[in-house]
């Protein structure tokens, strides 16, 4: 009797402290943010020329580390980690990192093992080949060599919109793109923001052209861990926040506006989309 009173105690402890746990309690604790981010998907996240992973989630990922510190009301520092689409879950889900803002699709089937932000930029998948290809849209594929990565939605899609392409799946964008620069593969495949940026990083972009129109939706959240409502909702403050104060603008601007690097023609992506959810305080 008295055994399992002493039993029930911790039991009841225990669940009382795993219910409190949040990972954002835990990043105050550590005094330091661990983000996972792409260093394969220009311009969301790569490696500039001084070899600093730099991109449109890595500005956003600054402004979750910067409500950290107001919140923690101490200093928060930033350490990225590399995921790439193959292991972005795993990693959230077994605590070697915090968040990760890495281009990813919040599909309701990788819900199942991690939870999502609100959505924060849209996108679609379409295809890049060389110039001179004759491959004008999916419908061309047919015994051709797709490359696309690993764990992606992409690789999924691309199966059911052209059943006889030959999808060769790689660890990263850049090996695919590397791959089709050398002739071994006719096309790589993701979502048009990605081609647009490995084009925009080639010695010569006017050897590659994006064909085709959008044939997916890809609305990318923040992954977080499953079940932690707090951590979620803190990520989802500052979504709000950089959509209504501006800095999201700037950001997006900054990666994608007229005149850039990687300047969207023909977006799907809408500079409005945190916008959407102004969930004040
Ligand atoms: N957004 C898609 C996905 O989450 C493709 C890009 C990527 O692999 O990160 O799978």
């Amino acid at each position: 009797m008295r055994r399992n009173t002493v039993l029930s105690l911790v039991v009841l402890t225990l669940a009382a402290s795993a219910q409190a746990a949040s990972q954002r309690d835990d990043v105050c604790t550590r005094g330091k943010l661990v983000a996972g981010v792409k260093f394969d998907s220009p311009p969301f996240g790569y490696l500039d020329d001084a070899g600093n992973p730099v991109g449109f989630d890595i500005d956003i990922v600054r402004e979750i580390q910067k409500d950290l510190s107001a919140y923690c009301k101490k200093t928060i520092s930033l350490e990225l980690k590399q995921v790439v689409s193959r292991n972005r879950q795993e990693f959230v889900q077994n605590g070697s990192i915090d968040l990760a803002a890495a281009t990813t699709t919040a599909t309701f089937a990788r819900m199942d093992s991690v939870d999502f932000s609100n959505i924060y930029f849209v996108d679609g998948q379409r295809l890049l080949v060389k110039a001179d290809s004759t491959i004008k849209s999916v419908r061309d594929l047919a015994g051709k060599r797709v490359g696309t990565a690993q764990g992606s939605t992409s690789e999924v899609n691309i199966k059911a919109a052209a059943p006889k392409a030959l999808v060769q799946s790689f660890a990263q964008y850049t090996d695919a793109f590397v791959a089709l620069q050398q002739g071994r593969i006719d096309a790589v495949t993701t979502d048009s923001t990605i081609l647009l940026g490995l084009r925009a990083g080639a010695t010569a972009p006017a050897d590659y052209k994006i064909v085709g129109s959008f044939f997916s939706n890809e609305p990318y959240g923040i992954i977080v861990k499953q079940d932690d409502s707090k951590w979620r909702n803190f990520v989802n403050e500052t979504l709000s926040r950089v959509g209504t104060d501006g800095t999201y603008k700037r950001i997006f601007n900054k990666w994608f506006g007229r005149g850039t690097k990687y300047a969207l023609t023909d977006p799907k992506s809408l500079i409005s989309v945190p916008a959407q959810y102004p969930v004040r305080r």
